[in-house]
């Protein structure tokens, strides 16, 4: 990564903490650590990190009343949340759906290093730019879906158009695709 990230580590069990603390380490995040939800809206408020990693069951406050109160800050609304269970409840999937967490990880099912990999994911999206060389039937069916010379050139500058594709989810192999010319830096589609 390019960029060093700063990941708030929330968690009431301090082995669970230390192992993820040294997982993001490893991976050129800095890290930082609250011990329950009420500890991590204050470290998140004065932190501003870019990403929290939070655990659900916590005293004084669990995960979800954490994230609720996140969301209605402005400085920490746009803070993604991800969130580790330790039973994988499928009512916590829906909760943590519903209240905007970003991935929703079992601990158990999933590694530490899976996990960082995930959350890395939902920073750099990474970018294929491939060249369009289609052949067959439905050729003439695309271009006219999508408004393109059939030659897949650029009808501005006539420059060979590509696909640019951009992985959202590394596990699931999720992707967005953009057809753009590179002279032009348009998008054709
Ligand atoms: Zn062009």
């Amino acid at each position: 990564m390019e960029k060093k990230y700063k990941i708030l580590i929330v968690d009431d069990d301090a082995a669970t903490r230390s192992l993820y603390s040294d997982v993001f380490r490893a991976e050129g995040f800095k890290v930082i650590e609250a011990e329950d939800g009420l500890d991590g809206i204050n470290k998140a408020i004065a932190n501003i990190p870019d990403v929290i990693f939070s655990g659900i069951i916590m005293p004084k406050m669990d995960g979800f009343g954490m994230k609720e109160a996140l969301s209605k800050n402005v400085a920490t609304s746009n803070i993604p949340v991800v969130m580790s269970s330790h039973i994988g409840r499928e009512e916590d999937r829906k909760k943590a759906d519903e209240a905007g967490v970003k991935e929703f990880f079992v601990a158990g099912m999933i590694t530490p290093k899976e996990v960082v990999a995930r959350v890395v994911g939902l920073f750099s999206r990474v970018r294929y730019k491939l060249k369009l060389n289609i052949k067959g039937g439905d050729i003439s069916k695309l271009t006219n879906d999508l408004g393109l010379k059939e030659d897949f050139s650029c009808t501005n500058c006539g420059e060979d158009l590509v696909l640019n594709m951009e992985m959202t989810n590394v596990e699931r192999r999720e992707f967005t695709g953009k057809i753009i010319c590179l002279r032009c830096d348009s998008s054709q589609a």
